[in-house]
């Protein structure tokens, strides 16, 4: 498809004209510092500890650099996205004002009805829908596809999935972009099937209905799974061959421990020569992903007061850290640096329980020497981090202009 003088995604040649620009936007005093500093930033009672891996992944970076790339490539052009470029509300505050206007939401995925063949329109770092993609093409616009490599792995595995007569067992959201963009992959071949579980919770349904123990039986499920699986999807035909994928940015431990129990359960109620000719996993979190979360793991063995974690409230992979981190710390999942206002002493977070905001005053102990972690979803440009650790500073009275 590249070399189609409306189909684009291998850039424009442009990196030297967008690199100013990018940098200008995105990148951060404090966090450089921390950089030169083995990660470590200490200002009077305050140390702060920023995860060896953290921040912009290269999907990211590369997806938002490729709309700079398109927006110097076409000044006079109308220029839309298909939903968000990523979960960022300051980066996709900045398109914006760059005149890169948001497709909404339609019932079948985006709302092409403002695109015109003239227009120009971007596809973000998570893919968009098998079907989304053809009404696009259909609509004779260029399009600028930025989906990450990564997604486009996990793709190429569920499609051979779909291929072969096995249903794609999907960790992940039902409703997130990128797992509704990967769950379409099935309708590339006939009869092609998929089930999106969220959890382990979800999955033990799955391999109680496998055992052949699932309260209510088929019509349970059905009523329970319809809205996250493909909409011929009959338990009692597609859980027979199951091919496990996961959406690139969960937990990484979850994705790997459901492959297993899933593909355990076939082998126990059926046999292993079952199993063996049933059950297939592939492990499609992403590196970036992985690398992030080992990180943060390494990060909490040391002794830390509070952890933050900076990301959009929608982040998948800043909710996997997040939950990683309230394991072993008290955490607080900040969407933005403005989560912390250090006048008040007031923190406003994401409670890791309900999914609700909610604002915690004397967040950060004040009457001793404290050691904070800081880690940041892969969709936080570094200048949001350095707010972030600027912030916490200046929670604690230090001025961030002193630190040099
Ligand atoms: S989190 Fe992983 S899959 Fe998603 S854009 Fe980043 S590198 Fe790509």
């Amino acid at each position: 498809m590249t070399g189609d003088a409306t189909y684009y995604r291998k850039g424009f040649g442009l990196r030297a004209e967008v690199q100013q620009t990018l940098t200008a936007d995105y990148d951060g005093h404090l966090v450089d510092l921390l950089l030169a500093r083995e990660h470590t930033l200490t200002a009077g009672p305050v140390t702060v500890r920023l995860a060896k891996e953290f921040g912009f992944c290269y999907g990211v970076e590369r997806a938002v650099e490729y709309a700079y790339q398109t927006r110097a490539k076409f000044p006079d052009r109308r220029i839309f996205l298909a939903g968000e470029i990523i979960h960022n509300p300051h980066v996709n505050a900045k398109l914006k004002e760059m005149g890169i206007a948001f497709l909404g939401a339609s019932p079948t995925g985006f709302d092409y009805t403002p695109v015109e063949a003239a227009d120009v329109v971007i596809l973000p770092a998570f893919g968009v829908t098998i079907h989304d993609f053809e009404t696009l093409r259909a609509r004779g616009c260029v399009v600028v596809d930025t989906t990450c490599g990564s997604v486009l792995n996990v793709w190429k595995r569920v499609e051979v999935y779909a291929k072969e007569g096995f249903t794609a067992l999907i960790h992940g959201k039902y409703y997130h972009e990128e797992t509704r963009a990967t769950a379409s992959q099935v309708e590339k071949h006939p009869g092609g099937t998929y089930l999106v579980v969220r959890d382990m919770a979800q999955a033990e349904d799955v391999m109680a209905y496998i055992a052949g123990g699932f309260a209510g039986g088929r019509d349970a499920f059905l009523a329970k799974y319809a809205h996250a699986a493909s909409p011929h999807f009959d338990p009692d035909i597609h859980l027979r061959r199951i091919g496990a994928a996961n959406q690139t940015t969960m937990l990484a431990r979850e994705s790997l421990a459901i492959g297993e129990a899933v593909g355990a359960t076939m082998a126990r109620v059926h046999g292993d020569p079952y199993r063996a000719e049933h059950f297939r996993t592939f492990d499609t979190i992403c590196s970036a992903t992985q690398d992030r979360q080992d990180a943060v793991n390494t990060l909490l063995q040391e002794p830390l007061d509070v952890m933050v974690v900076v990301g959009g409230y929608n982040s998948s992979n800043t909710i996997s850290l997040a939950a990683l981190c309230a394991e072993r710390v008290t955490t607080y999942h900040i969407e933005d640096a403005l989560g912390i206002d250090p006048s008040a002493g007031v923190i406003r977070h994401r409670d890791l329980g309900s999914g609700q905001e909610r604002e915690l005053a004397a967040w950060l102990p004040t009457d001793r020497a404290i050691r904070v972690g800081l880690t940041a979803g892969a969709s936080t440009p570094n200048n949001k981090i350095g707010e972030t650790v600027a912030r916490i500073l200046a929670t604690r009275g230090i001025d961030p202009a002193t630190v040099v």
